[in-house]
């Protein structure tokens, strides 16, 4: 996908700070932060999101990544918050399938916010 600033990302064609790349995935430092520790984890192949035909072994490379990141950014004791937004009703802005990892500061007990 020429267009996607994901796809762009994975080529190394515009900027990003990576935390760790493999095969199969690269995670890299949210442009906009909202915690402490903010990461994207992205497969190298472009899947609009979960029901863009994406192979296990894709997922299983974007989950397997998550506790590798959360070492990486030293929150694997303290914890942290992993969320996909998926379509329009998640506010999902980039359409390339990428998974947040989120924390280094304690999250309030609710998952959801709703639009009014
Ligand atoms: P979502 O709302 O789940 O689609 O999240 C998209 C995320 O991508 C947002 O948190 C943005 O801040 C982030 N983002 C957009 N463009 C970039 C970029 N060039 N580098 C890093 N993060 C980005
Ligand atoms: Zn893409």
């Amino acid at each position: 996908m020429s267009s996607c600033v994901f796809c762009m990302i994975a080529r190394d064609e515009i900027p990003a700070k990576r935390v760790l790349e493999n095969d199969a995935v690269i995670a890299f430092d949210d442009i906009a932060p909202q915690a402490p520790v903010h990461v994207l984890i992205i497969p190298r192949e472009h899947h609009a999101d979960l029901g863009d035909h994406v192979p296990a072994e894709t997922l299983r490379a974007l989950f397997e990544a998550v506790p590798e990141v959360a070492a990486i950014k030293g929150v694997e004791e303290s914890g942290y918050r992993v969320i996909v937004n998926n379509g329009r009703d998640a506010n999902q802005t980039v359409a390339h399938l990428h998974v947040h990892v989120i924390g280094g500061k304690a999250m309030s007990h609710g998952m959801v916010a709703f639009e009014e």
